[in-house]
This record gives structure tokens, C-alpha cells and sequence, in this order.
């Protein structure tokens, strides 16, 4: 990786991903513009503020909204990579799911790659996509053994798996405008679920939810049969850097260590922190995960027909020649779920 220092700017500069990546970039020397909503935000920013005190790097914050088509222009000026990891990552507690979701993250993006396309200086952008513009439920692995960077999701829609439309959309409408022109290239790091520490307590990134609900008991009487790829946050920002500034790197990089089920979460959580904590010891059946499901959380019964049960794969292989090393998912959890013991969000018992 080039050690030579360039002007940055990362979208979303607040979020649990973009902490990282803001940290790893000043770290190396690099000048860093992020755009945040509010810059005057604190809670938000003032981690950031501390890494950039304590790092040869700089950082510059500025105030802009997705949907704010000209406040990208400022923050741009002078970049040579942009890495766009702004989008609303929020699962449940919504009411339109299009405005919550879908519109920020497509029109989001386009604003944010015209701004690319009026700025001489850049050259290559980074998009934070997702597994979820790779499918879209746990069924698509019918015939294959594993996903990999030419799987589109195709069975998203508003009013199915909305999160997912939104990143599956999102990443076409980058591809479109990439493709028409001809300055800037275009790397995509799509991570599974991401875990590990987080920088910042004011993030409301989803990540954390499954690791709140296995130590708070609300899963103690047993799990469904899901499967996720998983991923330490911190090689998803590593990924960013390397798509940055890998003069080799080029299209979509599927990000995933290994996949787990949530019982195996549980297990690894359980191995390290023992058993008075409420962590779920079994899954729940199928059945009872369609019948009951919807009324504890933000699924629906097509998603459990689709997903519970069905194993998913993903093929990581191009992410190590871009450069990964990845950690173990056992060493992620152990650090994120630590993290949250410390914070006090987890109440910490003794044996
Ligand atoms: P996060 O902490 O919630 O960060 C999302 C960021 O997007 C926040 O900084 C938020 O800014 C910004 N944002 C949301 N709506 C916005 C709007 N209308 N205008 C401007 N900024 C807006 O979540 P994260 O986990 O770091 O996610 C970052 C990216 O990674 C997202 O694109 C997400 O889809 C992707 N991703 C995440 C995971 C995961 O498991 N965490 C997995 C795969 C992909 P504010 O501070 O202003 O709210």
C-alpha cells in the first residue's frame, strides 16, 4: 500500500465502519475530510477529533445530508479518494421503509457521485455495499456452493428484505454513473455482519443488537436456525484502505472471515465469558419461528421461510489477494462483546 499521504474524504464520518477507517487513514499520514450531519454533535465526533490529535494525520469535518445534493462539493475539494460508507443501517423502527431506508441510501449515492463527477481531482471511490447487494435471502444458495462477487441480489424489494433493496440498489446506481465516465474507478467492499469493538457508544449501526439481546436474555430460551457472514470490523476498515490505495484493486470484494450461526455465536460468547451469563443454548424450530417470530422482532414470516435453516457460504478468496488477513470471528466477538461489558451495556456476573 502507498505510504504516500493523500486527501480523503469519507461519508458518514460518525458510524461504527467509518471510525475505523477515519482512524487506520490518519494513522498513516493521510489528510482526511468526513462529512458528518452535525458537526457539532459531540457524542458523534469527538472520538474522531482525539484519534486526529494523537495521529500524524489530519481531519477536517463538514456538515452534509444524503439528501442534501450540493453539500458534497465542499468536503470533495482536493480529494483523490472518496470512500462512501454513509447509508441508514437501521432494521426495525420504521414506518415507511422507503423513505427510512431505500431513497437515503440510491439517492444518497447518486448525489454523492455527481459531487465525484464535478471534482478534477478524484480518482477512485470506495463504496461501502454490502452481502446484501450479493442476495438476498438464505434460499439463493439453491445449486451453488458458495457466494461470490458476481452474485446480484434479485430478490429484494421495499417490501421484502428493504435494507438489503437499499444496498442492492444503491451499489447498481454507483456502477451506472461509474460506468458513465471515465476519471474515477470504483472498488466495492461488501462486508456480512460486521463485529468488534466500536470507536464510538453513538453509533445506532445494527451490528450491535444480536450481542445486546444474546447477554441481556432476551434470546435465552433459544435461537433460530439463521446463518451470517461475519466479519471484525476492523478488517472491513482495512479492506477500505487497501481497495484505496492497491493500485491492483479493482470491482466488488465480498468481506466475510467465516459464516456463523447465531447458536454458534452464542457458543464462541460462552467459551469465553462462561455460562452465568443468559447466552441461548438451542434452536428454536422452525415452526415456532414462523408462528411467534413477527411478534418479537422486525421479521416477517417470508423471511423465515426464506432464510431459517439455510445455510450460506461465501467465497472470501479475492479479499485475500487484495491483501486480508482476516481475525477469527472467536477473537471479534470476544473483543466487541468485552467492549460491551465495559460500557455497561451488558451487566458484567461473576461465576
Ligand atoms: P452506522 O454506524 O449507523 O453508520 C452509518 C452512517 O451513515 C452514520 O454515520 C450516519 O450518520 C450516516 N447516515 C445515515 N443516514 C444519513 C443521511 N441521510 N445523511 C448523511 N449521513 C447519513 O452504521 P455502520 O455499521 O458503520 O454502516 C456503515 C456502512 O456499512 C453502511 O453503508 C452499511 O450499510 C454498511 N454495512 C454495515 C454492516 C454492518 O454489519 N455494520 C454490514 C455491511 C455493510 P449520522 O451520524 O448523521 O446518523
Amino acid at each position: 500500500m502507498s505510504q504516500e499521504p493523500r486527501t480523503v474524504m469519507v461519508t458518514g464520518a460518525s458510524g461504527y465502519i467509518a471510525g475505523w477507517i477515519i482512524k487506520y487513514l490518519l494513522e498513516a499520514g493521510h489528510t482526511v475530510h468526513g462529512t458528518v450531519r452535525n458537526p457539532d454533535k459531540a457524542s458523534s465526533v469527538a472520538h474522531l477529533h482525539r484519534m486526529a490529535e494523537q495521529a500524524p494525520g489530519s481531519l477536517k469535518l463538514f456538515k452534509a445530508d444524503l439528501l442534501d445534493a450540493d453539500s458534497f462539493d465542499a468536503p470533495m475539494k482536493g480529494c483523490e479518494v472518496l470512500m462512501h460508507t454513509a447509508s441508514p443501517f437501521v432494521l426495525d423502527g420504521f414506518s415507511d421503509a422507503n423513505e427510512a431506508l431505500v431513497r437515503p441510501a440510491v439517492e444518497g449515492t447518486r448525489n454523492v457521485l455527481n459531487a465525484a463527477n464535478r471534482c478534477e481531482t478524484l480518482k477512485r471511490v470506495v463504496l461501502t455495499s454490502s452481502v446484501a447487494a450479493v442476495y438476498s435471502d438464505g434460499t439463493d444458495m439453491k445449486g451453488k456452493s458458495a457466494f461470490t462477487e458476481t452474485d446480484w441480489n434479485t430478490g429484494s424489494s421495499v417490501d421484502h428484505n428493504p435494507y438489503q433493496y437499499s444496498k442492492v440498489a444503491a451499489e447498481r446506481e454507483a456502477w451506472k454513473i461509474h460506468d458513465g465516465q471515465s476519471r474515477w474507478d470504483l472498488i466495492t467492499i461488501n462486508p456480512g455482519m460486521v463485529y468488534g469493538p466500536s470507536l464510538t457508544n453513538a453509533s445506532s449501526s445494527a451490528s450491535i443488537g444480536t450481542l445486546l439481546d444474546m447477554g441481556r436474555g432476551k434470546l435465552k430460551t433459544g435461537v433460530p436456525d439463521l446463518v451470517y457472514g461475519a466479519v471484525d470490523v476492523r478488517d472491513v476498515a482495512q479492506a477500505h484502505l487497501l481497495g484505496a490505495f492497491n493500485p491492483d484493486a479493482e470491482g466488488r470484494y465480498l468481506l466475510v472471515s467465516e459464516s456463523v450461526s447465531m447458536l454458534d455465536i452464542a457458543r464462541l460468547l460462552r467459551k469465553q465469558f462462561g455460562s452465568q451469563y443468559p447466552f441461548p443454548k438451542m434452536k428454536v424450530p422452525k415452526p415456532v419461528v414462523w408462528l411467534f417470530g413477527p411478534m418479537m422482532g422486525p421479521v416477517t414470516r417470508k423471511f423465515i421461510s426464506r432464510n431459517v435453516g439455510y445455510p450460506i457460504r461465501f467465497d472470501n478468496s479475492r479479499s485475500k489477494v487484495l491483501g486480508i488477513q482476516y481475525r477469527s470471528v472467536s477473537d471479534t466477538l470476544k473483543d466487541h462483546f468485552e467492549q460491551v461489558l465495559e460500557d455497561g451495556l451488558v451487566r458484567r456476573r461473576t461465576a
